[in-house]
């Protein structure tokens, strides 16, 4: 994939049709961070809304509650037009299983996020549509938004377009949970699923942490003490973050003394060096031939023995603790 493919159309409230799904019913398969919010939304946006769960999930009360229809994935997929996968990325394909027969051409099968699909864990037949909008934000964020009367910023993609109206639909499923006020990008299946994979990977997720563990523990190895490694390897990072989110890094380099300034400018590339670039490039090799997606599969099907390591490890760094005991000793983020 080269850079020039990327493509920077952004769609608003405007480009979207919602009589592309004003009649059609929509099964939302899962009742978690996205599902809620995409039931909802929709359901508020005037669509017909009916949620698939199994019969003994604890979810169930809540969609009631929710005053929202719930019956099983099968059935709701049956009465659907427009199906919605928002189960776990790792228990989609047992659930397509159980819904696949309910899929009659011109339907669509919707999705959140393109793992599956793209690393072909699900084949989908032919004759139907298959597209995804995937909100760049947590579930609760896409409620809240949309309840405020903001939006949420996302993404659209269309896999298989048997009905030549796929994009059309799903550009009317981002307005009805809010995506198009905030705007739209359309990007392919493998660009989405790469490259989110990929940033969580290198950046967000593992990245970050491992940046912060890597300063924590050098101030700390070098005698200072835990707690001010703690506020400036980590409580810090929220500061600067907030800054950038806000008005990219210009703002923050504005924001900070001249020390600061100066010091990460000079050194910053001194410590995320050719060789951080050399590793993510690896990881991302790793991504694009496939290599981390069948590791994860299988590591869900030996019911993820070195996942459990890691989560053990990372919930043991001292970090952890110590943050623990300054966060109940100051009030910083109370409210
Ligand atoms: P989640 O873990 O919050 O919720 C999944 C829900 O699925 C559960 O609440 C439950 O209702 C149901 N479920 C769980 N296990 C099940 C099982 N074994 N069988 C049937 N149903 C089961 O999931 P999520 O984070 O909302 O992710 C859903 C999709 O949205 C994924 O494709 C994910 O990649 C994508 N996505 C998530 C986020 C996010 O921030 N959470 C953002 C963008 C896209
Ligand atoms: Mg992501």
């Amino acid at each position: 994939m080269t850079e020039n493919e990327f493509t920077t159309t952004v769609y608003y409230d405007n480009d979207a049709n919602s009589s592309a799904i004003e009649d059609k019913t929509i099964a939302i398969l899962g009742y978690g961070s996205q599902g809620h919010a995409h039931a909802l939304n929709l359901h508020e946006s005037g669509v017909e809304v009916v949620v698939g769960l199994h019969e003994d999930s604890s979810s169930r009360e809540a969609v009631r509650d929710d005053g929202l229809e719930v019956t099983t994935p099968a059935e709701a997929a049956a009465a659907a037009d427009i199906v919605s996968v928002l189960v776990p990325d790792t228990v989609q394909p047992a659930v397509y299983d159980q819904i696949k027969d309910e899929l009659n051409a011109g339907d669509t099968l919707q999705f959140a996020h393109g793992f599956n699909v793209h690393y072909n864990q699900i084949q989908p037949s032919q004759g139907i549509d298959v597209t995804m909008v995937a909100p760049k934000s947590p579930g609760h964020l896409v409620r809240r938004n949309y309840e405020s009367g903001e939006g949420t910023p996302g993404l659209l993609a269309v896999y298989q377009n048997a009905t030549g109206e796929a994009k059309t639909e799903a550009l009317a499923y981002a307005k009805g949970i809010g995506c198009t006020r905030a705007g739209v990008v359309e990007t392919t299946f493998e660009e989405e699923t790469e490259a989110d994979i990929f940033g969580e990977q290198a950046v967000l997720c593992g990245g970050i942490t491992s940046l912060i563990k890597q300063g924590y523990e050098t101030l700390v190895d070098a005698g200072y003490s835990p707690e001010m490694a703690y506020f400036e390897c980590l409580n810090e990072m929220k500061l600067i973050v907030d800054l950038m989110y806000e008005g990219g890094m210009g703002e923050m380099w504005d924001s900070v003394s001249d020390t600061a300034e100066y010091g990460g400018l000079s050194r910053g590339d001194e410590i995320i060096d050719e060789t951080v670039r050399e590793n993510m490039e690896s990881v991302l090799e790793d991504v694009q031939d496939g290599t981390f997606a069948r590791e994860w599969i299988t590591e869900n099907q030996a019911n993820r023995p070195s996942y459990t390591q890691l989560r053990q490890a990372e919930k043991n760094h001292e970090i952890e603790e110590i943050g623990e005991d300054l966060r109940d000793l100051f009030a910083w983020d109370s409210e």
